[in-house]
C-alpha cells in the first residue's frame, strides 16, 4: 500500500478498502471474537487496551482470524490479510478492533469509556508511576518527572507493618472510632 513521502516526513497511509470491509460481517466478527476468547484467552469485558490489543499480530491472533475465516467461508478475507505487508496488516488489525468496539462486541479503550461515563478528558488523567493506576492529575502528586497516587505515597511514607497498608489508614481508623464514640455520648 502507498507510502506517502513528503519533504520532511514519511508516513504510511492505509485503510481497509470497501470491497474488503464488506467481508467483515457480524457473523465473521462473532466467530473471530469467539476464537480469540478460546485461543488467546481474552475477555470481551476487558478494556480494549488491556485485552485484545495485547494479541494483535501474535500467532494466536493469526490462528483465531484464520479459524473465523474457515468457519464463515471467508477465504477472500483470509487471503487479503495475508497479502498485506506487516505495516499494513498492523493497521488492518487495529481497524478490526475498531469495528469490534463500534459494533459493541467488546469494550472500548479505557480512556474513551472514562470520557464517556465520567466526562474526564484524556489530558486530565495520568498514571501513578508506582501502581500504574489511572487518576486525575489534580489527585496525583508530582514525583520527579512523573506522578505518584496518594495511596502509594502514604504507603511509601509510612507502613509500620510493611503489609501494604499505610499508617495514614490506621490513623484514620482511630479518628473515625473517636468520632463514633463522641457521637454515642451525645
Ligand atoms: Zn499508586
Amino acid at each position: 500500500m502507498p507510502i506517502v513521502r513528503s519533504v520532511d516526513s514519511v508516513h504510511i497511509e492505509y485503510t481497509i478498502p470497501s470491497d474488503i470491509k464488506i467481508l467483515i460481517t457480524d457473523d465473521f466478527l462473532n466467530e473471530f471474537l469467539y476464537q480469540l476468547i478460546r485461543i488467546a484467552g481474552i475477555s470481551p469485558y476487558d478494556f480494549a487496551d488491556e485485552g485484545i490489543e495485547y494479541v494483535t499480530g501474535t500467532c494466536s491472533w493469526y490462528a483465531a482470524f484464520g479459524k473465523a475465516c474457515i468457519d464463515t467461508d471467508n477465504k477472500k478475507l483470509f487471503d487479503y490479510r495475508n497479502s498485506l505487508e506487516w505495516y499494513d496488516s498492523d493497521i488492518f488489525d487495529s481497524e478490526i478492533i475498531g469495528v469490534l468496539i463500534e459494533k459493541e462486541f467488546i469494550l472500548g479503550y479505557k480512556i474513551d469509556i472514562i470520557k464517556r461515563e465520567l466526562d474526564v478528558e484524556f489530558e486530565d488523567v495520568d498514571v501513578c508511576d508506582k501502581c500504574g493506576m489511572l487518576m486525575r492529575t489534580d489527585i496525583l502528586i508530582k514525583n520527579g518527572e512523573g506522578y505518584i497516587c496518594p495511596y502509594c505515597k502514604d504507603v511509601d511514607d509510612g507502613d509500620k507493618y510493611e503489609n501494604g497498608t499505610s499508617d495514614y489508614y490506621r490513623e484514620i481508623c482511630r479518628e473515625v472510632d473517636e468520632y463514633r464514640g463522641n457521637n454515642n455520648e451525645r
